[in-house]
């Protein structure tokens, strides 16, 4: 189902049954303190012209700062996040933080790029999305919401669509997520009419070894530019990656290969050496 992608959700029925729910319960206990203490934090990855290879963007990624353990993972925390119906608040929690932070950097004389932002199904089908968005007085153009393929599996849906009309109003655009990772169809994501397509890495990163996996790619690219959508390749490790990735005239690339992603401290100087 949309709202929950499978991640770190609970196994039942092993020998560790006892210890994992108790481990569940603390997690849950701290999750809820986390959000009070402002431990929800973001990180920054880069994004890269594919021609040029100069920064285009940003992409914000979630973390959890916390006091015993460390910086954690979503994909350790995002699972118990959704089921406890927290994953509206955690996106809030982060665009806001995105927004203080490009404000600094806007402030302190940086040109700034649009920075990218993942959204849940619970957030865009949250009929309290647009008033909380205005309130927000996000300049157009600025920020762009990355939508996982599978959020528009379950077919028309009246508050997504009134919702994705209110985010054209804002001038917010639109990009799929981890394409190719479900089993959405180009074709149904038409429907959405989004600025970027991004390819899951999944479907990325075999090029290198696999001719069939390259002409997959190729198709990918071409249909989008055909639609005049962007194409962005997520997972990009390696100098062959890039090569072929542009090769294959894929418009942005984001990976390892090019950077990772690093604390809102690291990003001026990022943006100054750009
Ligand atoms: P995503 O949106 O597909 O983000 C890309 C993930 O791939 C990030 O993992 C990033 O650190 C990682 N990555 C980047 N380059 C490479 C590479 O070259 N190789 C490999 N193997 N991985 C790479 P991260 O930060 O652990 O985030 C995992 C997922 O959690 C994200 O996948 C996204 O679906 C979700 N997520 C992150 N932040 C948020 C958020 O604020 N809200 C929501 N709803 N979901 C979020
Ligand atoms: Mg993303
Ligand atoms: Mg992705
Ligand atoms: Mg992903």
């Amino acid at each position: 189902h949309a709202k929950t992608d499978g991640r770190a959700t609970c196994r039942f029925y092993h020998p560790g049954m006892m210890e994992e729910s108790a481990h569940r319960k603390r997690l849950e206990d701290a999750l809820s303190v986390a959000f009070a203490q402002d431990q929800i934090i973001c990180h920054y990855q880069p994004q890269f012209d594919a021609r040029s290879l100069k920064m285009t963007g940003l992409e914000a990624l979630v973390r959890w700062q916390c006091p015993q353990h460390g910086l954690i993972m979503p994909d350790h925390f995002l699972g118990i996040a959704s089921d406890m119906g927290l994953m509206a608040r955690l996106d809030d929690a982060v665009l806001r933080q995105v927004l203080r932070d490009t404000r600094a950097w806007a402030s302190a004389g940086l040109d700034v790029p649009h920075v990218s932002v993942n959204i849940s199904a619970e957030r865009l089908t949250d009929p309290q999305l647009g008033p909380s968005l205005r309130a927000l007085q996000i300049v157009p153009g600025t920020i762009v919401f990355e939508l996982l393929e599978s959020v528009f599996l379950d077919g028309a849906d009246a508050t997504i669509d009134k919702n994705l009309a209110m985010l054209a109003d804002l001038g917010i655009e639109i990009e799929i997520d981890d394409f190719g990772s479900g089993h959405a169809s180009i074709i149904s994501l038409l429907r959405i009419a989004p600025r970027r397509l991004k390819i899951d890495r999944a479907l990325v990163q075999p090029i290198v070894t696999s001719p069939q996996r390259r002409a997959l790619l190729e198709t990918i690219i071409r249909i989008g530019r055909m639609l005049h959508i962007d194409v962005v390749a997520e997972g990009v490790e390696s100098a062959d990656h890039v090569r072929i990735l542009q090769d294959l005239k894929c418009d942005i690339l984001q990976g390892y290969a090019l950077a990772r992603p690093v604390p809102p401290g690291q990003v001026p100087d990022l943006l100054i050496s750009r």
